[in-house]
């Protein structure tokens, strides 16, 4: 008993442990028949030691680091627990494997042009951190439990095996994955496939003989959350997705007011942190369908959530995916082919392309989600508009004075995924 005390001492002392007692609360009081449960002020604290806050650089940045965050959320008894639950030795070598898939360089991509400074571990770790933090705040309340783990699983495998450049280039030079994959939604089928297969591999969400009816459903709902919410990250079904949420939301938000016990007056808002506090929890309330949309919209959000994260994480990720853009464009000018959209060094403006990003893709994703997730959804949503003038200033003091943005953040660590060379000036 010392010894086990003694452990959790000194790992409460660390600062990778506060993600861990944060799942210890929230999933507990998700999961709370009392719908009158309180939790302390210290229990909230610590519940939002990993959350939209937290430095995904910083926890990223070595391989031990990064493990420690997988660990909290996986590994211990009271975290998010998959259905069939696997055992650690299957998820910590699963865990390992699937961060291999975004340390590779693919043949025929010339990698002395393209920096793959955005698509790294650490942007997978970043998103499964966000997806943690979405939950967290309020997403938890529309699935039960297995259907969470699933969803910060995908988000961790979301972009494995991601080349560097985006679909149109691959496309557009016939690569083999092309080939072998069709030209819809490329690379997610690629990652999704990949996931799948090593989830296969490791023993982790696979059915087996003496399971029942209701478990091996549980199994396959999750590996179709995993599926399903990587292949939903492809930007080209942006609107696609925001069209399906709308046309769901009032039946969705319709279930929550009525399942309250607190209601609220002044029209209906989304789930939030009190209703977790509450113990509210709809999963069994709504259709496996409706629950992959929420899923897979929660999913997309987190992906896309840099705009709506503190300005100094917004400017450095804005920075690092306009890099690999551009370094995308340059290979494209060498192959002697037309630059994708966003990126030509020489014409694109990062500011003014960080405008427009935000006025005709992030704008409604966050307002939409504001309304599904108060809590989780009004965070990104303040900070984007204030990020969103920032860049507007940026873009404004770029035209006065006729000098171009200055794109000065250095890439993710070596450990956090970067495999490229720094340019002498940024040495
Ligand atoms: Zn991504």
């Amino acid at each position: 008993m010392f010894f086990r005390q003694s452990i959790v001492l000194r790992f409460i002392k660390s600062a990778t442990a506060l993600p861990l007692l944060a799942l210890i609360s929230c999933e507990n009081t998700s999961t709370l028949p009392s719908l009158n449960h309180e939790i302390s002020e210290t229990d909230m604290l610590v519940c939002q030691s990993l959350n939209f806050e937290s430095d995904a650089f910083q926890l990223s940045d070595s391989n031990d680091s990064q493990f420690n965050v997988f660990e909290s959320l996986f590994l211990d008894s009271n975290a998010y627990q998959l259905p069939g639950n696997p055992t650690k030795e299957n998820l910590s070598a699963y865990f390992k494997d699937l961060r291999k898939g975004y340390f590779q360089k693919d043949e025929g991509i010339d990698y002395s042009f393209v920096r793959k400074e955005y698509h790294t571990f650490t942007h997978a770790m970043d998103v499964m951190i966000t997806t943690h933090a979405l939950l967290n705040s309020g997403g938890a309340v529309y699935l039960n439990t297995g259907e969470r783990a699933a969803l910060v699983l995908a988000a961790l495998g979301h972009d494995a095996l991601h080349t560097g450049v985006n679909n149109s280039f691959l496309i557009q030079t016939n690569h083999a994955y092309f080939q072998d994959t069709g030209g819809n939604s490329l690379q997610e089928t690629r990652s999704a496939n990949y996931v799948l297969q090593l989830l296969d591999k490791h023993r982790i969400l696979v059915t087996s003989e003496e399971m029942n009816d209701t478990q091996r459903n549980e199994i396959h709902n999750a590996r179709n959350i995993i599926e399903q919410s990587i292949l939903w990250t492809d930007i080209k079904r942006h609107k696609e997705q925001i069209e399906a949420v709308e046309l769901a939301k009032k039946k969705i938000l319709n279930l929550l007011n009525q399942k309250r016990l607190i209601q609220v007056n002044e029209g209906i808002v989304g789930a939030g942190k009190l209703d977790m506090r509450q113990g509210l929890n709809l999963s069994a309330f709504i259709d496996s369908e409706t629950k992959m949309l929420i899923a897979s919209f929660i999913l997309h959000c987190a992906d896309i959530s840099n705009p709506g994260k503190d300005w100094v994480k917004c400017e450095r990720w804005a920075v690092l995916v306009m890099n690999e853009f551009f370094s995308q464009g340059d290979l494209q000018k060498q192959l002697g082919l037309k630059p994708s959209m966003n990126c030509d060094r020489n014409t694109v403006s990062v500011p003014s392309c960080q405008v427009g990003f935000g006025k005709f893709v992030i704008r409604d994703l966050y307002v939409l989600l504001e309304e599904i997730l108060h809590d989780g959804g009004g965070y990104l949503l303040d900070n984007f508009n204030s990020n969103q003038e920032k860049w507007k200033a940026l873009h404004k003091s770029c035209e006065k004075t006729g000098s171009p943005y200055t794109m000065n953040f250095l890439p993710p660590s070596k450990e956090g995924g970067w495999m490229g060379q720094l340019r002498s000036y940024e040495k």
